[in-house]
């Protein structure tokens, strides 16, 4: 979950797991750890569709969740490091 500075839409003032509720490090409007964002629109033909779902996770609870997947995440190697 993000929760913005008053009158922004881009610099934060809090970053929470959505799933275990950790507050996440942020200093001047800027995420200082590592963090999954997820935004997803579903499509006409799923049963959210017209819905958008957002939400975070700490990286912990990012590397508990998909040590569960039956198939392992894609990792690629970033080319463009910012
Ligand atoms: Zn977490």
């Amino acid at each position: 979950m993000r929760i913005y500075e008053e009158g922004s839409r881009e610099k934060l003032s809090a970053v929470i797991c959505n799933q275990c509720g950790k507050k996440m490090k942020v200093e001047n409007g800027i995420l200082m750890e590592g963090c999954c964002h997820v935004e997803t629109p579903f499509s006409y033909f799923s049963q959210k569709d017209g819905h958008r779902y957002l939400f975070d996770l700490c990286e912990e609870c990012y590397d508990r969740i998909i040590a569960e997947f039956s198939v392992p995440a894609e990792i690629r190697e970033e080319t463009e490091l910012l």
